[in-house]
């Protein structure tokens, strides 16, 4: 389910390396404002009627600048800040 691999940044062309996805075990959210990665545990290998999403309080709030955390944000650019970015494949690893 996971990605990591290059990114295109669609606003200012940068090519960086990320990851997104998180995978069946785990979430992956991003902090709004710097882009840190906070891997939650979750168990998604149940059906969707018996998912439990986890908490506000188990996922918590950016370890590093203290902002919200979002598990559908695209990864950021280091460049622009810009979050208008697609994966470029290439040298994509998928994950889960
Ligand atoms: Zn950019
Ligand atoms: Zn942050």
């Amino acid at each position: 389910m996971g990605y990591q691999g290059p990114y295109t940044c669609q606003a200012c062309g940068n090519t960086f390396e990320s990851r997104a996805g998180g995978g069946f075990l785990f979430i992956e959210y991003r902090c709004v404002n710097c882009d840190a990665i906070k891997t939650v545990k979750s168990n998604r290998r149940v059906p969707s009627s018996e998912y439990v999403p986890p908490t506000a309080a188990e996922i918590g709030v950016c370890e590093q600048c203290g902002g919200e955390l979002k598990s559908d944000l695209q990864p950021m650019c280091p460049a622009c800040k810009s979050r208008d970015v697609k994966e470029s494949g290439g040298r994509a690893i998928r994950y889960d």
